[in-house]
């Protein structure tokens, strides 16, 4: 495999899973008051529950119940139209409209408690468009979950806009869903060599790229030199966007850079990151082929940027199991 530094090429990292658009979110159409009146028992709308984060699934696919079979919720939320007909899905048609039910907690009647998975799980298990329905109904239903008052004075507020505001019926604001951005960078030296990090809070051995939440008044460059200064004691400059993807975990946004190293001498801050380290390709490779580390799944943008500069997918089966 050649040591030269890869361009990023956009396709090669545009298979996130949770990037994926599945709906037409009909943003024009949550204005209506009417809209859940009139889609609630519709012929055709199907709902999609969750509850603390779980949604059921069957046959690999998300449950998408015919909305005139379902007790109809407090506050439904618009997801959007199913933009195309997919014959794997179970007969959903294009332009189906889906409701969300967040539920207090799972309900046995709709599915068995086994049956509700957490989009953690499902998410490289489930169809482009159920993982992005998946990821949007997460994090619309952990902001509801989290933003239940005005943060004004404090009044409770009242849903509208097919669940995408919550308006205060003291002081008449309106507050929208909120999602916090997070940079996660792919730190390469000029040998061509990358930067990864073990968290205090992981597992021995767990290796990922280093990440942050951006803080209030930074751009996002400006996020990726300071986190990586801060947890690595690495300077980086000219710091390239290759993509996102939500991390309704419960509200981030992960976006994923590939920076250029000043100088090689990591220090880990000690508190958060414990341990940092260089890798070459074939160290990498050995490393995770031989388990003395593990790196994050195919799920996250970590795995997507580090098989990004890998130049391919890393083999995680261990040397013993091989022929
Ligand atoms: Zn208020």
């Amino acid at each position: 495999m050649s040591e030269t530094l890869r361009i990023p090429a956009l396709s090669s990292f545009g298979n996130l899973p949770l990037a994926r658009v599945s709906l037409d979110r009909g943003g024009a159409l949550r204005s209506s008051p009417t809209l859940l009146d009139e889609l609630w028992g519709a012929p055709g709308t199907r709902v999609m529950f969750i509850a603390q984060g779980r949604s059921p699934m069957l046959d690999g696919r998300l449950m998408l119940k015919d909305s005139a079979q379902v007790k109809r919720p407090d506050t439904p939320i618009y997801l959007g139209r199913t933009l195309a007909d997919d014959p794997d899905h179970g007969g959903v048609p294009e332009g189906t409209h889906i409701l969300l039910a967040v539920l207090d907690a799972v309900d046995p009647d709709i599915l068995d408690d086994d049956g509700w998975v957490d989009l953690r799980a499902a998410a490289t298990l489930l169809s482009g468009r159920d993982a992005g329905i998946f990821a949007q109904a997460a994090a619309i239903a952990n902001w509801h979950a989290k933003h239940t008052h005005c943060p004004r004075c404090g009044t409770l507020t009242e849903v509208t806009e097919g669940g995408w505001v919550r308006r205060c019926p003291s002081d008449g604001t309106d507050h929208y869903p909120r999602t916090d951005p997070a940079i996660i960078v792919a730190v390469v030296d000029e040998a061509d060599r990358l930067l990864l990090g073990s968290a205090a809070a992981w597992p021995e051995g767990r290796f990922s790229t280093l990440a942050g939440f951006v803080e209030p008044g930074e751009s996002l460059e400006g996020a990726v030199i300071r986190e990586v200064a801060e947890e690595s004691g690495i300077e980086v400059h000219s710091p390239q966007y290759l993509g996102s993807q939500p991390w309704p975990f419960p509200a981030s946004l992960m976006l994923g850079f590939i920076a250029t190293a000043v100088n090689t001498n990591q220090v880990p801050d000690g508190v958060e990151i414990m341990d940092v380290r260089w890798f070459t390709r074939s160290e990498l490779a050995t490393a995770v082929r031989d388990g003395d580390i593990t790196i994050p799944t195919g799920v996250s943008v970590s795995r997507a940027l580090i098989e990004h500069w890998y130049g391919g997918p890393l083999d995680e089966s261990v040397a013993e199991d091989r022929p």
